[in-house]
């Protein structure tokens, strides 16, 4: 263990005192052979705080016998064998088989307990920005721990780490919540010894502060001699600033015998050095530096710390007081190298948790923008797809109004066409009315007079159709009206222009038709009609029709004339007997049978 954080003086070995509440003494029990692994390996595991011979011998028992262990038993023992390997000192070897248990084992309670061995591991190793990282992990899962045991010993972890950065009022916090996690049969001592460690950092802590005699107390009480005499070293080191070193030559002897016992390395060497202190101020040079030069000889190779710089300063000043300029150099040089190692490595704790901390805040920022990128992009999303909707929405919407409106048209145009079929045809035959017939054989006339063309003007009576109604009733007169239409239809062309002029009368413009081919196709109409009886319950009802004709080769292109030529030839058809065609050229004389 080599991992101090001291910039005052000797007096606290921060780090490492994770682990001493794992390396406690006790006696060896005698254990039988192993019949449940899955209890034996829990035992061990308790006794890793109470016994730390023990712990170790019951791991190479278990070895030993090898016996079948399930998943979980495997991963418990890797654990504790990891934990065995860390306490030893050895972190490289430890730290991979710790990941594995974090990483791999599935069970957050083995997985936090490994990471607090592992983050005690990582700060011994100097290896403080991958500390911070975990520490930093270790305080996100909290919330996580439920097993009260587990969760104290993490807070125990974050509480040292934070202090071993600087952060002591975090480190008092987490002190705080260890003292609300006590798990049952365990005493205050850690949390307690904790808060006196943070306080003294933060220069909160003076000689007589009750903080740290309840301390000293409450783990002398729960008999914990290693946070009990880490209390002491701090007291110690409180008189040594007070230049009470009298006090702390006292406090030095009383906790001498349990510093021999445990041989706890870190309370060894600074024992030692307060000792040189103590000397020195009290004019001892001897035995300061005796104390100092035992001190440096249990240096391990390339071992930085405040120990060993405080160790050589003393050894510089009494060699310069003596006017030993070379080993007063020499010591000095050591000095400075002590202190500067001990500056870099504060420097490189409080910059490992500074990076730590930024990579956080960064990750946090980052974690932030991204969250309200995607809800910007979700939100976006949405509106497109809103959008979207909405354009759909008003496509249909413009269709169905366009589709309206086209049926809309449709019915106008169509009820526009009814109403100018209705008002240029005529109800009951369905051929143009008077009117219409007028005005479209003016214009027809119009055009053929342009051209000098043909055409005949046909005027088509029924006879004694009167008779017809009274005879077999107006539906049956309908009726023969409708068929004598369609009797003339069917000599006529499509040119030609066809009406009813009033009840029972007719009129035909033959178009581009000589009077000849006129007198053809009206007799041809008189002819049918009369041929083609009606049929009414087997009765044929038979009628006949008068016809007069008049042509624009006679009558010239004046519908009027036209008219009044065609219906002086009607009447003399009528006159002559009906059932005749009678042309406008042909004066009473001439008469057709
Ligand atoms: P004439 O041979 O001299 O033409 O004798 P007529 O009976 O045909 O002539 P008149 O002018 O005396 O009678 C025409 C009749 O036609 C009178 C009317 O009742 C009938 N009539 C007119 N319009 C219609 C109609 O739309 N339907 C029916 N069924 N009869 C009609
Ligand atoms: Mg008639
Ligand atoms: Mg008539």
């Amino acid at each position: 263990m080599t991992l101090w954080r001291q910039r005052r003086g000797p007096g606290t070995a921060l780090a490492g005192l994770v682990l001493c509440i794992l390396i406690q003494t006790g006696h060896a029990a005698d254990t039988g052979k192993i019949t449940d692994p899955g209890s034996f390996l829990a035992q061990t595991e308790n006794l890793r705080v109470k016994d730390h011979r023990q712990f170790a011998q019951r791991l190479v028992q278990i070895h030993r016998e090898s016996p079948p262990l399930t998943t979980a038993e495997q991963w418990q023992l890797q654990y504790l064998d990891a934990l065995e390997v860390s306490l030893e000192g050895n972190f490289g070897a430890a730290n991979k088989p710790l990941r594995d248990v974090i990483d791999r084992s599935g069970d957050p309670t083995l997985a936090a307990k490994a990471s607090v061995v592992l983050l005690t591991n990582l700060a011994g190793s100097h290896r403080y920005e991958d500390a911070f990282k975990l520490a930093q992990q270790l305080a996100t899962d909290l919330p996580q721990i439920h097993d009260r045991t587990t969760r104290f010993q993490v807070l125990s972890g974050l509480s040292q780490m934070l202090n071993l950065a600087g952060q002591t009022d975090l480190a008092i916090q987490y002190a705080r919540m260890m003292e609300d996690t006590v798990p049952a049969g365990v005493s205050l001592c850690d949390p307690h010894y904790k808060r006196v460690a943070a306080l003294y950092n933060a220069k909160k802590l003076t000689s007589s502060s009750p903080d740290l005699k309840q301390a000293i107390d409450t783990c002398d009480a729960a008999q914990q001699p290693i946070y009990a005499t880490a209390a002491r070293l701090i007291l110690i080191t409180l008189h040594l600033e007070d230049h009470q070193p009298a006090k702390a030559l006292t406090l030095l002897d009383r906790v001498a015998p349990s510093i021999l016992k445990n041989h706890y390395y870190p309370h060894t060497l600074s024992a030692l050095v307060h000792r040189a202190q103590a000397y020195e101020e009290m004019g001892r040079d001897d035995d300061a530096r005796k104390a100092a030069l035992t001190a440096v000889a249990l240096a391990r190779p390339g071992e930085i710390n405040d120990w060993q710089k405080n160790a050589y300063e003393v050894l510089y000043r009494i060699a310069k007081r003596r006017g030993n300029m070379a080993s007063a150099l020499s010591y000095y040089e050591q000095y400075v190298t002590q202190d500067k190692g001990a500056i870099d490595d504060a420097a490189a704790q409080a910059l490992a948790y500074q990076t730590v901390e930024q990579q956080v805040l960064a990750h946090k920022l980052e974690t932030e923008a991204l969250g309200k990128q995607n809800s910007v992009l979700r939100l976006q999303q949405a509106l497109d797809t809103k959008a979207v909707e909405t354009s759909r929405l008003y496509i249909a919407l413009l269709l169905m109004a366009l589709a309206s409106i086209v049926l809309w048209l449709y019915r106008l145009k169509r009820s526009q066409l009814g109403f100018k079929r209705l008002s240029h045809h005529d109800s009951l035959t369905g051929i143009f009315n008077h009117q219409h017939f007028i005005s479209e054989a003016e214009r027809v006339l119009r055009l053929l007079q342009k051209k000098l063309g043909h055409a005949c003007l046909v005027s088509i009576d029924l006879d004694h159709f009167k008779q017809v109604n009274d005879t077999h009733g107006h539906a049956m007169g309908d009726a023969v009206l409708k068929r004598a239409v369609a009797i003339c239809q069917q000599h006529l062309r499509p040119t030609d222009l066809f009406g009813r002029l009033g009840g029972e009368e007719f009129g035909i413009l033959l178009h581009e038709c000589s009077r000849e081919q006129g007198m053809d196709i009206a007799n041809r109409i008189r002819i049918t009609i009369g041929t083609t009886p009606m049929e009414e319950d087997g009765d044929g009802i038979s009628i006949s029709a008068s016809v007069g004709l008049a042509s624009t080769d006679s009558s010239g292109y004046e519908l009027q004339r036209l008219c009044k030529e065609a219906d002086a030839a009607l009447y003399r058809a009528k006159r002559a007997g009906r059932n005749r065609v009678i042309a406008d050229t042909e004066k009473d004389n001439l008469v057709e049978a």
